[in-house]
């Protein structure tokens, strides 16, 4: 049987990013985001990484507009009966500010939203983990959801089944953090902190390290163990999702940093593009190049999630050293380019060296390598080593870059 291809009408998914403030959303958008989802102040889970005041939604929603992208803002706590005070207005303001949907994870704030803000798009949060059609209809046909979020614990025949039979759109997480319990489902951090992990307050307990013993004998004498999951990683899976007419592929974290979403977006954004273009799955080659650019982003170990229809052990993170595998390639960002010097002014972050190979992440693309043939600090004076984070040093640099692009290391 021969490959299958994208029918030349086929429409290209969306790009969904995360951003925990103003300055993260511009940087989504900046490196190719569709669409971006935050979260206000009130009313969304992820209440920690939640930045975003009315005029900062109004900015980003401006912002957006400039650059051809949408805004989503997650309204996705389970709400008791005390959390309905405010929250008509809070839509409606939404609506106001420009926002294109609101991602619920209640029925009964999506009917308030039908009401209150009609304009807004309403889709099915993942906490409501539809992981079959007749839950995706029931959402599309009784309360009018624009879209369904599925379930991170869908299987790839689940997500083509449910994209296929229902007529709302479907969106798909395709990067990020999983939860080891089911997602929108566990209460550990609720019996361990008191902290509802789905009014916004999960304290990450899974990812805690643990003594593990049986009776009184203690297993783990060696390494202290999480109970967290890998990070999903789904290069593989893009293919696949697009043929099966997923709408929208979701990055997970708007906890995470700037460096981070710049990386992470732009990584997607370029194997997204390329699979579109050639109506198809790309050679090995190709893939590896793409994995190889997503895996600059501070990524825990990664995994497939569900999508291959089962998450073992392997899909589990067990020692302490693992969870905290984040790498240190992000080594500053571009403040200043001087054209008749040829050399760039960094704000830095992390240490790097004279000789080393380095690379500059940009929204225009991602350059050549080359290596650092000198450093100096703020005096002029010269540097073997840049130590210090959050200084700027002049480093030169064989191409024209531009502020706010991201100086990183490359990986052998
Ligand atoms: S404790 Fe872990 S599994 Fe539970 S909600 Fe938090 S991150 Fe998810």
């Amino acid at each position: 049987m021969g490959l299958r291809r994208l029918s030349e009408n086929m429409k290209k998914p969306e790009l969904l990013a995360p951003a925990g403030d103003l300055k993260r959303c511009r940087t989504a958008i900046r490196y190719g985001a569709d669409a971006v989802y935050i979260g206000g102040r009130s009313f969304s889970l992820r209440s920690r990484a939640s930045n975003f005041t009315m005029d900062d939604i109004r900015e980003a929603c401006a912002f957006a507009r400039e650059h051809g992208s949408v805004i989503h803002v997650t309204v996705n706590i389970i709400p008791h009966e005390e959390d309905f005070d405010g929250l008509r207005e809070y839509l409606r303001d939404l609506q106001d500010a420009g926002v294109h949907a609101v991602i619920v994870a209640s029925p009964a704030i999506m009917k308030l939203a039908r009401e209150a803000a009609p304009k807004l798009e309403i889709h099915c949060s993942t906490q409501l983990s539809v992981t079959n059609a007749d839950a995706a209809r029931f959402f599309r046909d009784q309360l009018h959801a624009d879209r369904v979020v599925l379930a991170r614990e869908c299987t790839m025949s689940d997500v083509r089944k449910i994209t296929a039979v229902c007529e709302a759109q479907t969106e798909a997480f395709i990067h990020g953090g999983m939860c080891v319990n089911y997602s929108g489902r566990c209460t550990l951090s609720n019996r361990m902190t008191l902290r509802d992990a789905n009014r916004g307050g999960c304290a990450q307990s899974c990812r805690w390290l643990y003594h593990l013993y049986e009776k009184d004998r203690e297993l783990s004498d060696e390494d202290l163990l999480t109970i967290g999951s890998r990070d999903l990683m789904c290069a593989e899976w893009i293919w696949p999702l697009m043929e099966a007419g997923v709408s929208s592929f979701k990055i997970e974290g708007r906890m995470k940093t700037e460096y981070y979403v710049a990386s992470i977006v732009s990584a997607y954004r370029h194997l997204i593009d390329e699979i579109y273009e050639n109506r198809g799955p790309l050679s090995d080659e190709r893939m590896a190049y793409h994995r190889r650019q997503i895996m600059f982003a501070e990524n825990r170990q990664t995994c497939d999630g569900f999508y291959a229809g089962r998450a073992d052990e392997k899909s589990l993170i067990f020692h302490m050293t693992s969870n905290a595998d984040v790498n240190h390639d992000f080594l500053g960002t571009v403040r200043k380019y001087s054209r008749e010097k040829g050399t760039a002014l960094i704000e830095t972050r992390n240490l790097f060296s004279l000789n080393e190979t380095v690379q500059i992440l940009s929204p225009y693309g991602i350059h050549e390598d080359f290596r650092i043939t000198s450093i100096k600090d703020a005096e002029g004076g010269e540097l073997d080593v840049s130590r210090r984070p959050m200084v700027t040093v002049e480093i030169p640099v064989p191409f024209e870059v531009h502020e706010e692009d991201i100086l990183r290391r490359v990986r052998p």
